[in-house]
C-alpha cells in the first residue's frame, strides 16, 4: 500500500504515522525526520535544511524532490510506505506524480487530517520530540509514563527548535498559503480520505484505519 499523510503542521500526523506502519505493514517515509537526522549528522544538505526549518519556512522544492525519489526508490518502499509531510507544494505534487508514473506504481490514497487552525499553536508549542526514535508526546495531550522520556525506547525526550511561537506562526500561514490547495489537488484525483483530527488520538486512528481497510 502506498499512502500519503498530510494535515497542517501539529494535525498529528507522526502520531498516526507510528501505528499506521505497523498495522499495514508499510515504511514510514517522513520528510522532516530525514532533514533532522541529515542535521544530526552534520551533512551539507542538512545545514542548509536547518536554515529555512528554524524560520518555519519551506526547504526549497529542488532538495526535497530528489531526496524523496531516491528514498522511495529503496529496497524497503518495495512492500509499500506511508509519505508523510510530502508534498507541501503543488510543484511538489506534480513531481511526485511524474516520479510515481516512472516507477510504474500509483497511489493508494490520501489522508487528509483535519483540525481547526486554533487548536494547532498548542499543540506544537507543548510537543515533546524522541531524540532516538523520534516518537512524539504532548506536555499535557500525549504525556510519557516517565517524563521526559520515551514510552517505546527510553530515548530523552526534547523539543523542535522549530516548535517556537514565530515559528509555529510562519508554519501555519505557509500551510494554508502552498499546502492546503493540495486538498482539492487531491479531491480531483479521488485519492482523498478526510478524517476529524479535532478528537481522541485513538478515535483519530479509528477513523485512519477505516477509511485505509
Ligand atoms: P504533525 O506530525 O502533524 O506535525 P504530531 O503527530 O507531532 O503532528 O502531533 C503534534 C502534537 O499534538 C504532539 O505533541 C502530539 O502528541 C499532539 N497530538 C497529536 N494528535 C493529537 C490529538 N488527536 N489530540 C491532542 N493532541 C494530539
Ligand atoms: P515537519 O517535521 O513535517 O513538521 O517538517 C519540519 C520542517 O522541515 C518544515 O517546517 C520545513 O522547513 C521542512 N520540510 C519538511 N518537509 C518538507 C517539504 N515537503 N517541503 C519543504 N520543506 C519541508
Amino acid at each position: 500500500m502506498r499512502l500519503l499523510i498530510m494535515g497542517p503542521p501539529g494535525a498529528g500526523k507522526g502520531t498516526q504515522a507510528e501505528v499506521l506502519i505497523k498495522e499495514l505493514q508499510i515504511t514510514h517515509v517522513s520528510t522532516g525526520d530525514m532533514f533532522r537526522a541529515a542535521i544530526k549528522e552534520g551533512t551539507d544538505m542538512g545545514k542548509k535544511a536547518k536554515e529555512y526549518m528554524d524560520k518555519g519556512e519551506l526547504v526549497p522544492d529542488s532538495v526535497v524532490v530528489g531526496m524523496v525519489k531516491d528514498r522511495i526508490s529503496q529496497p524497503d518502499c518495495v512492500k509499500g510506505f506511508l509519505l508523510d509531510g510530502f508534498p507541501r507544494t503543488v510543484a511538489q505534487a506534480e513531481a511526485l506524480d511524474e516520479t510515481f508514473k516512472e516507477m510504474g506504481i500509483k497511489s493508494d490514497g490520501v489522508i487528509n487530517i483535519d483540525v481547526p487552525r486554533e487548536r494547532l499553536m498548542d499543540r506544537l508549542t507543548g510537543r515533546r520530540i524522541c531524540r532516538s526514535c523520534g516518537a512524539s508526546y504532548h506536555v499535557i495531550f500525549n504525556k510519557p509514563v516517565v517524563e521526559g522520556k520515551c514510552n517505546s525506547c527510553g530515548g530523552e525526550l526534547y523539543q523542535r527548535s522549530d516548535d517556537n511561537e514565530v515559528a509555529v506562526g510562519n508554519r501555519l500561514d505557509i500551510y494554508e498559503a502552498q499546502t492546503q490547495p493540495l486538498i482539492d489537488y487531491y479531491a480531483k484525483q479521488n485519492l482523498l480520505k478526510n478524517i476529524n483530527g479535532d478528537q481522541d488520538i485513538n478515535d483519530v486512528l479509528a477513523d485512519v484505519l477505516a477509511s485505509v481497510r
